[in-house]
């Protein structure tokens, strides 16, 4: 496994490999079988594996999560070698945000740019669409892997690349979970003695809004979903049913084929996201 930090080395190799189409799996490290599920299926598809970590300072809205942002870079690697990931990619702050070289892409988001995440997370899209279009710029993959954990950013960076013309595929792979259906994240780590016993509420309150879906109204399942979760560790954000096609919020039924439900939560003082494919398919 090659481990590169500068941009000229990383195209330096790049440039050498012309066997196999190169897969790109951009992370922010403390990786897990979310992340290694990336890593496989960019194996699977046959590419030649790169893998970023890289804490982007940018999408993070709220300085104290980007200062308690789990770093576990040795354990990371280590993990990348053993998964048989072929490059690494780990640049410092200052050769991602060389002068000039990453500007905020101009991309017109629609109602994306301002529900959801992004109504809670003022800036944060336009980070993450900073960092991934300059490190596609940097990698040049002809496919990108990314979860659909983070489903709205996902649907935000497949815009970015349709508008910005960029050449690559973005490849959607499924959640990964832990055995209690807690979807696996990096900041599960700092979730407390409190919360942990409780947290798998979410994935059960997905799953119930999935059995209910077709006999419930919206406004009365969402309702009985937000009582489940009415616990006093639990502040939620947001709990809604989208469209799964364009992520815009459904009020009723008949409004979609394909509805997706997702919640935003804040357990103690960890901020959790899920989504789960209620009707239909994706
Ligand atoms: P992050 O390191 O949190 O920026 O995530 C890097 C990539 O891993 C993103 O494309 C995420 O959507 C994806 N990812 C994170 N957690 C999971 C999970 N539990 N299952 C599948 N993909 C995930």
């Amino acid at each position: 496994m090659f481990l590169f930090k500068t941009e000229l080395a990383l195209r330096q190799h790049l440039d050498k490999i012309s066997s196999k189409p190169i897969g790109f799996v951009p992370t922010m490290g403390a990786l897990h079988r979310g992340h290694e599920s990336l890593i496989e299926a960019s194996k699977d598809r046959g590419c030649y594996t790169v893998a970023s970590i890289f804490v982007n300072p940018t999408q993070f809205n709220d300085k104290s999560d980007l200062e308690k942002y789990p770093r576990t870079v040795d354990a990371d690697l280590e993990l990348l070698y053993h998964i048989g990931c072929d490059a690494v990619f780990c640049p410092a702050v200052s050769e991602v945000y060389k002068e000039g070289k990453a500007p905020v892409p101009n991309v017109d988001l629609g109602h994306l740019g301002n529900t959801l995440e992004a109504a809670f997370r003022k800036g944060h899209f336009e980070g993450v669409m900073q960092v991934v279009a300059r490190l596609l710029d940097m990698v040049r993959p002809q496919m990108l892997f990314m979860g659909q954990k983070d489903l709205q950013q996902l649907t935000i960076i497949q815009h970015m690349i349709q508008q910005l013309g960029i050449e690559v595929d973005l490849i959607p792979c499924p959640i990964v979970r832990q055995s209690s259906g807690l979807a696996i994240s990096s900041r599960n780590s700092r979730l407390d003695e409190e919360v942990l016993p409780h947290v798998h509420l979410l994935h059960d309150t997905l799953m119930y809004c999935r059995q209910q879906f077709s006999e419930t109204p919206i406004s009365a399942l969402k309702e009985e979903a937000c009582k489940k979760l009415d616990l006093p560790f639990f502040k939620l954000e947001y709990l809604e049913f989208l469209n799964a096609q364009d992520l815009t919020i459904l009020s009723s039924h008949g409004d979609a084929d394909n509805v997706v439900a997702v919640l935003a939560v804040w357990a103690n003082d960890v901020r959790l996201i899920d989504n789960m494919l209620v009707h239909g398919k994706f």
